[in-house]
């Protein structure tokens, strides 16, 4: 369910009128809804409470990747997630949040030497390794600080996620991963290394996927391995099936989080039972967008009504800058407009002040709007504020999370002194 709906022709997180919240904090501006993150994040921890084995109960780790406002990271840990990082940033901010370290598990192609010390001397869950180079590394650097370092491989099944091309990370041509007829061998390696202790296996093929298919396939290439690994005594810990079910931009229609994970314990039981001898394994997931995406809202007010030649064009106060998704991926985020107005309705190309063609939020769009309205870029909570830049030295948007009836500034706006702070001229 949606918790940005309309009261009295006024739209609302939860109980609070956007117009109220941007008359205090202004515009561009970040709106989240702790109910909403609260009910995305708990779809995934009933689902598993439901199905796990009781000596194994299953983790999710919330990608930090997707919204990695502390305040954010918070409510999802106090509601018992996990993190999954992927640079000693992302590391920082869930230490600083004070969340647990212990449970965030680290993956990405390139992890520096100082991102694994970091990560070592704070004692996370699980590297998710990307390379045999890593793997050196790691185990060298374990060594160096008297230490073993809990590791899975992240295998590339090699399924196609069928989703956009920049989102999809499962195929074989692709950088992430070690391809899955190399991985049995980077687990054997593993297991003679010193410090080096092999807990599980991972993988994450791809984001926005609509239907669960490709990642039951996953999970079936996985166990194969998990099979062949227990034959030769490697006995793993849990399996992380990765992140990746999508949400609804638009008309998408992406399975729903609880029949996914009962299909996917089918499976889990169903291998264990049979081939696996009963015994217990974690299942892992790395959810990110399912649970931050519509969680949130951009909102934004309308500067100007502009008509070039048959183009009607709605220029707002937020920009690529902010929410960078429909300039990358030709994203659509549905817009609604704050206040119902009775007016006939025009079709507008929704665009920001910056300097380039690319700068849109949104294309061809029936809207009833004038001068000073304030729209709401919907389901902007995922992948939004994570990828703000200062191009055009604009000061990132303010964010702030609803609470109920009470709403709470999470980050402040970004003021023109904070943008070269770091910068000084020539003596
Ligand atoms: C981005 C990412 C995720 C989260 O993907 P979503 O589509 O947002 O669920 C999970 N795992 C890894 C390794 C990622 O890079």
């Amino acid at each position: 369910m949606t918790h940005f709906a309309y009261r009295d022709n006024i739209l609302c997180a939860d109980h609070v009128p956007l117009t109220d919240i941007a008359r205090q904090y202004g515009t561009p501006l970040y709106v989240y809804s702790k109910t909403a993150l609260t009910e995305n994040y708990l779809a995934y921890a009933d689902a598993l409470k439901k199905y796990q084995h009781p000596e194994t109960p299953g983790l999710v780790c919330f990608s930090v990747k997707s919204n990695s406002n502390l305040a954010v990271l918070k409510i999802l840990g106090d509601l018992g997630s996990g993190f999954d990082i992927v640079s000693g940033g992302e590391l920082s901010r869930v230490i600083a949040a004070g969340c647990d370290p212990r449970k965030a598990i680290f993956s990405g192609v390139g992890k520096t030497k100082e991102e694994i010390r970091f990560a070592l001397e704070n004692d996370i869950l699980c590297f998710n390794i990307e390379s045999p180079a890593e793997l050196n590394r790691i185990n060298e650097i374990a060594g160096e600080m008297g230490t073993t370092a809990p590791i899975s491989f992240r295998v590339n099944p090699d399924v196609d996620a069928k989703t956009h091309p920049y989102i999809s990370t499962g195929l074989k041509e692709n950088k992430f991963g070690v391809a899955f007829d190399e991985a049995f061998d980077c687990y054997k390696t593993a297991a003679a290394m010193p410090n080096i202790r092999i807990t599980g296996i991972d993988c994450h093929i791809g984001s926005q996927l609509l239907d669960d298919g490709p990642l039951l396939e996953a999970f079936d290439r996985l166990v194969i391995l998990v099979d062949r690994l227990s034959e030769a005594g490697i006995e793993l810990h849990h399996i992380d099936i990765g992140g990746g079910i999508g949400i609804a931009y638009h008309e998408e229609k992406p399975v729903a989080v609880p029949d996914y994970l009962a299909r996917l314990y089918t499976r889990i039981n169903a291998w264990r039972n049979k081939q696996y001898g009963g015994k217990p394994i974690q299942l892992m997931l790395e959810p990110g967008r399912s649970i931050s995406g519509n969680a949130g809202v951009l909102l934004t007010e309308v500067q100007y009504l502009k008509t070039n030649t048959d183009k009607n064009y709605a220029i707002v106060d937020a920009a690529m800058n902010d929410l960078m998704r429909p300039a990358l991926y030709d994203a659509w985020h549905t817009v609604l407009p704050v206040h119902k107005r009775e007016m006939a309705a025009a079709t507008y190309d929704i665009v920001g002040p910056i300097c380039e063609s690319g700068d849109w939020l949104a294309k061809q769009r029936d809207l009833a709007v004038t001068s000073g309205d304030l729209l709401a870029i919907m389901s902007a909570g995922a992948y939004g504020m994570v990828m703000a830049s200062n191009y055009n030295t604009r000061g990132k948007a303010a964010e702030v999370i609803v609470d109920h009836e009470q709403v709470h500034l999470v980050r402040r706006r970004e003021s023109a002194e904070d943008l070269f702070a770091f910068e000084k001229v020539l003596p």
